[in-house]
């Protein structure tokens, strides 16, 4: 592994994915902010457990990290809650898309696991309840990634205006008692962390820890431990990619996680986390591009959990 080039591999998938931009796929167009972004871009990069960092294309243009912010607040409540968080959340993978809502009726309330838009929403739930919010989230990943951050104002606001869904999903696990804080205050912090913007190179850095069983990516400070990390790469795993899971197991076969800004960060346990982007996606909200770079980064460099 360590032999291997790097930057030479990732020069490659650049130049591979290029000729490809704007062909399929499209921005999520329900968050009028994030519609408004140029497609025809891509980024990746990536960090070993050694310290090496290697990247290519748009790798240091910030985005809007969306869904790839419910890794690290369900990683604040694990640390906060450890084992009472599942009390709330589940960790099944839901087979539906990722702001669905008829599972949450049959289920009275209890998503089905943190990484779909109800779970997240729960947990920061839990989050506000334990007194923590937006900037921890923030400050969070500024540390994981050594860098200062900030919301994107006009994302969140975009967000919140058109967030119809994820307010009839907090208001549903309401009417279940489910939710201890009111749903405004709670979606405040949601469409927050998920307004949240960051580059590629970035990200790569934040992830460091699920590659380096729990351990701050730069000061190497435990942050969660060995067993929790490798509950958060589980659930990357069968939840991370939404309705997606089972291709990206079958055609990647590492840990995901992605979000509508066209990102997804991906973990090679012991080795390296890395991080694509492109901002078309495909009907599940993945980005098409994305998907193809990782496939092309497992297929040449052998990397695979399995
Ligand atoms: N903020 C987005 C939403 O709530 C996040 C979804 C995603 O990235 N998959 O719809």
């Amino acid at each position: 592994m360590l032999a291997m080039d790097l930057q030479a591999i990732l020069d490659d998938i650049d130049a591979a994915i290029r000729p490809l931009l704007g062909q399929e796929g499209r921005a999520a167009n329900y968050i009028p902010a994030l519609a408004r972004v140029p497609v025809a871009r891509f980024g990746i990069a990536l960090r070993c457990c050694d310290g090496r960092e290697a990247a290519a294309g748009d790798a240091d243009t910030p985005f809007s990290i969306q869904s790839i912010s419910k890794l690290f607040s369900l990683t604040l409540a694990m640390q906060l809650l450890g084992e009472t968080l599942w009390q709330r959340i589940g960790r099944e993978p839901s087979g539906n898309p990722f702001n669905s809502l008829v599972q949450l009726e049959h289920e009275q309330g209890m998503p089905r696991n943190p990484l779909i838009n109800a779970g997240a929403i729960a947990v920061a739930d839990r989050l506000v309840s334990a007194g923590r919010g937006k900037q921890d989230v923030l400050a969070l990943l500024a540390s994981l990634c050594g860098e200062p951050l900030a919301f994107d104002e006009e994302v969140a606001r975009s967000e919140a205006d058109t967030g119809f869904r994820n307010l009839a999903l907090a208001n549903f696990m309401k009417s279940f008692g489910k939710l201890d804080n009111d749903v405004a205050t709670v979606l405040d912090v949601y469409f927050h962390q998920c307004a949240i913007a960051m580059s590629c190179r970035q990200l790569a850095r934040a992830a460091g820890y699920l590659c380096r069983d729990g351990a701050h990516p730069l000061d190497g400070s435990t942050l969660v431990s060995e067993r929790q990390t490798r509950r958060i790469n589980a659930l990357m795993l069968t939840c991370g990619t939404y309705d997606a899971a089972g291709e990206f197991a079958f055609r990647i076969g590492l840990p995901c996680k992605s979000g509508v800004g066209g990102g997804i960060v991906a973990i090679v346990p012991d080795t390296l986390s890395l991080c694509v982007w492109s901002p078309a996606l495909d009907a599940t909200g993945n980005s098409v591009l994305g998907m193809r770079a990782l496939e092309m980064f497992t297929a040449r460099t052998g990397l695979s959990i399995f």
